[in-house]
């Protein structure tokens, strides 16, 4: 049967999917999901749309991170406000540094699903599925745990249902408040970036103060008050995709459901793949990762699906790159070219966390945070010497203080990584190393 529209992807090659073994339960589960509320609109989806438009004429810088992959059991309150905190941290440090807005984006409520280099992991001569995120199977290296199961998607459905709601009460409620600004520091940043940090929020401060003493209140009060905060991750379990896609029932286009903009993995950018086909179909700003392997051939034919052939369209596609520090020279000026011949008004963006994971001399995978770095710096320079605009950066991190990446100010070694190694999936930058970098990615756009 040739299937149109949304379910179309499924006369694709399933890469990168779990097969589900009981189609009973799965079916049960997308008829749920279909019937659930949509976690975002179409029109916050056009929102943000029209913001990444403004970041790819250079008008405004784009932030985006989060945890590699969120976690069913590590979910809390404390956390995702801690994340929160930092986040309207870094961009303050960034509208400081580059003078202009800053669209923040978060890799949360949804981003459960991963990719996996092998299918299978063995352990003591014992061979079983990788784990694949927590909407498919479990951590726990047991056959129950890790055969997938559908019902997952709903867990994963109700917790990004109650992040995005606690988002949305911190973005409006007050909390992210500009007058606030001292309210976000968390006590155990490294010494000296929190120093700096309370220098710009006490610029700021001054600022403010001065606006409303010359009588100049500022517009509208709520314009201060609140932060707009958007919400994406990988769409690549696509039965949970497909379950939250909703018709909008003004235009008629096809909106995903899960989050305000989804991308595509390096591992799943097939031109005829599945996941390709699916995104090309749905209104959300899409974003496309692209790593050493992606050909400018592939570019062309992706850029054409992605864009409906619109290539004017600025604000629909996002470029995610990711090469690793030195090879950023090899393959960022050709897909530049490429996007340039073609006249696509795309976001660039800098993702310096998949091309520089290495496992460490204490058997952790982590990332050294001078590649880190690294590889932003490239970006930057890169995007200078063509005279394209380099949009923004997209990070793997979390509020809380883990050690997962080597570096930083407070030069987490090798040896440290073992004290709280707590991801489910990649390294992340603790709070203090994302601060960090956003001071530096703010020297950058100075330059
Ligand atoms: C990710 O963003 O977590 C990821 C798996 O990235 P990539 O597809 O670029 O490897
Ligand atoms: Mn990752």
């Amino acid at each position: 049967m040739q299937m149109s529209g949304i379910s179309s992807w499924r006369q694709r090659e399933r890469i990168q999917m779990p097969v589900y073994t009981d189609a009973a339960a799965l079916r049960a589960v997308e008829d749920r999901l279909r019937a659930l509320p949509p976690l975002v609109f179409a029109d916050e989806a056009r929102r943000l749309k029209s913001e990444l438009a403004a970041v790819s004429r250079g008008q405004a810088f784009l932030l985006q991170g989060g945890d590699c992959a969120e976690s069913f059991e590590q979910f809390g309150t404390e956390q995702v406000r801690d994340f929160f905190k930092v986040i309207l941290q870094m961009a303050m440090v960034l509208t400081y540094g580059a003078k202009v807005p800053v669209v923040k984006v978060g890799r949360i409520a949804g981003q459960f699903a991963k990719p996996r280099s092998a299918p299978t992991e063995t352990v003591n001569d014992v061979e079983l599925p990788s784990y694949r995120g927590d909407i498919i199977n479990g951590f726990d290296f047991s056959e129950a745990a890790r055969a997938p199961d559908p019902n997952r998607m709903i867990e994963a459905y109700t917790q990004a249902a109650a992040t995005l709601n606690l988002l949305r009460g911190l973005s409006k409620g007050g909390f992210a408040d500009v007058n606030k600004v001292h309210a976000w520091t968390l006590d155990w940043t490294a010494e000296d970036k929190a120093a700096d940090y309370r220098a710009i929020a006490g610029a700021l401060q001054d600022t403010l103060d001065f606006i409303r003493a010359a009588g100049l209140s500022p517009r509208k009060a709520e314009e201060l008050a609140t932060v707009d905060f958007y919400s994406s991750h990988e769409a690549l379990l696509l039965e949970y995709e497909e379950g939250l896609t909703r018709v909008d029932p003004q235009t008629g286009d096809l909106v995903a459901g899960s989050g305000h903009l989804i991308w595509i993995g390096d591992r799943t950018r097939q031109p005829d793949g599945a996941h390709v086909e699916f995104c090309r179909q749905v209104i959300n700003p899409i974003g496309l990762k692209c790593g050493p392997t992606t050909s400018n051939e592939d570019l062309k034919v992706l850029i054409d699906k992605l864009m409906g052939g619109n290539l004017d369209d600025a604000g629909r596609l996002m470029l995610i790159t990711r090469f690793g520090a030195d090879n950023v020279e090899d393959h960022l000026p050709r897909l530049i070219d490429t996007v340039e011949e073609m006249g696509a008004k795309v976001v660039w963006t800098c993702d310096p966390m998949h091309g520089n994971t290495i496992k460490s001399a204490t058997g952790y995978k982590t990332r050294p945070f001078e590649n880190v770095l690294k590889e932003v710096q490239e970006f930057f320079r890169i995007h200078a010497a063509k005279g394209t605009v380099p949009g923004g950066v997209h990070f793997e991190m979390t509020g809380q203080d883990v050690t997962e990446c080597t570096g930083g100010l407070r030069a987490l070694t090798d040896e440290d990584l073992s004290d709280r190694y707590h991801t489910a999936c990649d390294p992340r930058l603790n709070a203090s190393q994302a601060l960090e970098l956003a001071f530096l990615v703010n020297q950058l756009m100075r330059n």
